[in-house]
C-alpha cells in the first residue's frame, strides 16, 4: 500500500517522526526542533471550552422524511411533499455532567436535531422531557448552579439541588419526570424528544399557528433503575456511546416519529393555562398529535470532535415557515446558545463543515478570527449593503407575519396565580403502583444528606401534587432510616 508522506502543518516533509533532535544521544533537545515543538504545542491546544451544560453527548447523522402533510400550517420548505427527505445530524446529551461523566446517570437528556434544509439550517434543540424546571430565564443560571459542583467541596450537592427545587414550585413537573422511570433511559434510542418550547408555524397566507414538536421513539421506552444504573456505570461509563454507535454500525437504525400539536391564537387566548409556559404541556386530549415525519439516524460520524463536539445548535436557527413564540425561556435561548458557540468555537462557528448549511450562504459579515471562507457576497466590491455591485439583497417574500404582542414592560411575577400542581398530578396519576414506588425511591435516594428543613419543604410541595406522592416519598425515606413527618402532624 502506498502511503502519504508525513508533513508538518506547513506541508514540509518529515524525515524522522520517532526521535527528537538532541545534542548527542542523551540530550538536551534543541530548541530548533520545530517538529517536536509543533507536536507539543498542538497537543496543548486539543481541548476547547466544553459546554457549561450538555457537555457529555452522543450523536449521529441521518435523514428526516415527511410522512404527513402540514402545508396548511407552514410554508417551511422541508415539510412540502410527502416523501421529501432532508439530511440531519442529531446530538443527545446529559445536562449536568461534564465531559467524561458516566452516560447512565439520572439526568434530563438533550435531544437536538439540525435539519440541513434548502432554505438554511433549522435546529430543533430540545430535551427528552416536554417541560423544564423553570419558566423564567432569569432563574436559569441559578438553577444550573444548583446542579453543578459546590464551589468549596467541588462535588455535586443534593442539598443545593433540593434547596433550589423546594424554593421553586414551578419545578415540580420536571422533577417528577426526572425522578420517574423516564429520567434514566437505557440508551438515547429509548427516549422521546420534545422541542419543549412553544414554537410557531406560518403559512403562505401569513397565518401563524402555535406549535409543540414531539419525537416519539420507535424503539420503545426502556429505563434503568438507580441500582441497575450503578451496575452499568461500574461496567462501562460510555454505555450510551456504545449503544448508539454500535446500533448504527450494525445497521440497526433508530427511528422516531415527529408529531406536532397545533394551537390557534384564539385557542391560546382561551386556554386555562399559559401555552407559552415551559413548565406546562398541552394536553393531548385538547391538542391532538398530528404526524409530520420520520427521523432516522443511519450514519455514524467519522470524527467525534469535528462533527459532534463542534456541532453547534441554536434555537435562533429557524427557516421561513417556522417561528418563535412569546415563551420567555425560548427567547433567552435564542441569545444564549449562539452566544455560547461564539465563545467556545469562535465567531465563524457556523462556517465549520458540520454547522455550515447545505443551502447557499450569502452575507456581509467580514474578517474576524479564523475567517477561512473569504467573501460571502459573490463579489469583492460588494462588501457593504446597499451596494451597486450585485451583492446579495433581502427577500421580502420570506417576511414573517407579525407576532401578536401587547404589554407594559414590567417585571411580572411569573409565580403569581400559576398552577404548578395540576399537570404533575396528571402525570403522577398515569403511573401504576410500581412506577410510583420507583419514583418515590429515586427521590429518597437523591435526598441523601439533604437537611431536614429542605426535605420538609419539598414534601409539602409533593403533598400539594397528590397526597400519595408526599406519603410515598415519606415511606421511601423511612425505608432508608429517615423520618419525615407531615408538617401538620
Ligand atoms: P395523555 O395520556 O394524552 O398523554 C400522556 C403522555 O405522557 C404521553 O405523551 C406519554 O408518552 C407520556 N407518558 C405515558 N406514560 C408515562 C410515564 N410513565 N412517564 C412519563 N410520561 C409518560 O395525557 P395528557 O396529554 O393530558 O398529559 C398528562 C400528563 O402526561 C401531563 O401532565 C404530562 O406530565 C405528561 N405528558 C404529557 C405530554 C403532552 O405533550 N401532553 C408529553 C409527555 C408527558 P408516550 O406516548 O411516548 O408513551
Amino acid at each position: 500500500m502506498s502511503r502519504n508522506r508525513l508533513t508538518t502543518t506547513a506541508g514540509a516533509p518529515v524525515a524522522d517522526n520517532q526521535n527528537s533532535q538532541t545534542a548527542g544521544p542523551q540530550g538536551p533537545v534543541l530548541l530548533q526542533d520545530y517538529q517536536l515543538l509543533e507536536k507539543l504545542a498542538h497537543q496543548n491546544r486539543e481541548r476547547i471550552p466544553e459546554r457549561v451544560v450538555h457537555a457529555n453527548g452522543w450523536g449521529a447523522r441521518g435523514t428526516f422524511t415527511v410522512t404527513g402533510d402540514i402545508s396548511r400550517y407552514t410554508r417551511a420548505d422541508l415539510f412540502q411533499g410527502l416523501g421529501r427527505q432532508t439530511e440531519v445530524i442529531a446530538r443527545f446529551s446529559n445536562v449536568a455532567g461534564e465531559q467524561g461523566a458516566a452516560d447512565a446517570e439520572r439526568d434530563v437528556r438533550g435531544f437536538a436535531v439540525k435539519f440541513y434544509t434548502d432554505e438554511g439550517n433549522w435546529d430543533l434543540v430540545g430535551n427528552n422531557t416536554p417541560v423544564f424546571f423553570v419558566r423564567d430565564p432569569y432563574k436559569f443560571p441559578d438553577f444550573i448552579r444548583s446542579q453543578k459542583r459546590h464551589p468549596r467541596t467541588n462535588r455535586r450537592s443534593n442539598t443545593a439541588q433540593w434547596d433550589f427545587w423546594s424554593l421553586s414550585p414551578e419545578s415540580l413537573h420536571q422533577v417528577t419526570i426526572l425522578m420517574s422511570d423516564r429520567g434514566l433511559p437505557q440508551t438515547p434510542m429509548n427516549m422521546n424528544g420534545y422541542g419543549s418550547h412553544t414554537f410557531s408555524l406560518w403559512n403562505d397566507q401569513g397565518e401563524r399557528f402555535w406549535v409543540k414538536f414531539h419525537f416519539k421513539t420507535r424503539q420503545g421506552h426502556a429505563f434503568f433503575t438507580d441500582e441497575e444504573a450503578k451496575a452499568v456505570i461500574g461496567e462501562d461509563r460510555e454505555s450510551y456511546q456504545k449503544a448508539l454507535f454500535g446500533a448504527i454500525d450494525a445497521g440497526q437504525f433508530p427511528k422516531w416519529t415527529l408529531y406536532i400539536q397545533v394551537m390557534s391564537q384564539a385557542e391560546a387566548e382561551r386556554a386555562d393555562f399559559d401555552p407559552f409556559d415551559l413548565t406546562k404541556v398541552w394536553p393531548h386530549g385538547d391538542y391532538p398529535l398530528i404526524e409530520v415525519g420520520e427521523l432516522e439516524l443511519n450514519r455514524n460520524v467519522d470524527n467525534y470532535f469535528t462533527e459532534i463536539e463542534q456541532l453547534a445548535f441554536s434555537p435562533s436557527n429557524i427557516v421561513p415557515g417556522i417561528g418563535h413564540s412569546p415563551d420567555k425561556m425560548l427567547q433567552a435561548r435564542v441569545f444564549a446558545y449562539a452566544d455560547a458557540h461564539r465563545y467556545r468555537l469562535g465567531t465563524h462557528y457556523e462556517a465549520l463543515p458540520v454547522n455550515a448549511p447545505k443551502a447557499p450562504v450569502a452575507h456581509y459579515h467580514k474578517d474576524g478570527a479564523m475567517n477561512f471562507f473569504g467573501h460571502k457576497t459573490g463579489n469583492p466590491d460588494a462588501f457593504y449593503e446597499p451596494n451597486s455591485f450585485g451583492g446579495p439583497v433581502e427577500d421580502p417574500s420570506v417576511k414573517e407575519p407579525p407576532l401578536p404582542l401587547a404589554g407594559d414592560g414590567d417585571r411580572h411575577d411569573h409565580r403569581l396565580g400559576n398552577d404548578d400542581v395540576s399537570q404533575p398530578r396528571a402525570l403522577f396519576e398515569l403511573f401504576d403502583t410500581a412506577e410510583r414506588e420507583r419514583l418515590c425511591a429515586n427521590i429518597a435516594n437523591a435526598m441523601d444528606g439533604v437537611p431536614d428543613e429542605i426535605v420538609a419543604r419539598q414534601l409539602a410541595l409533593f403533598d400539594r401534587v397528590h397526597a400519595d406522592y408526599g406519603d410515598g416519598v415519606r415511606q421511601a425515606l423511612a425505608a432508608r432510616g429517615r423520618s419525615a413527618r407531615k408538617a401538620a402532624e
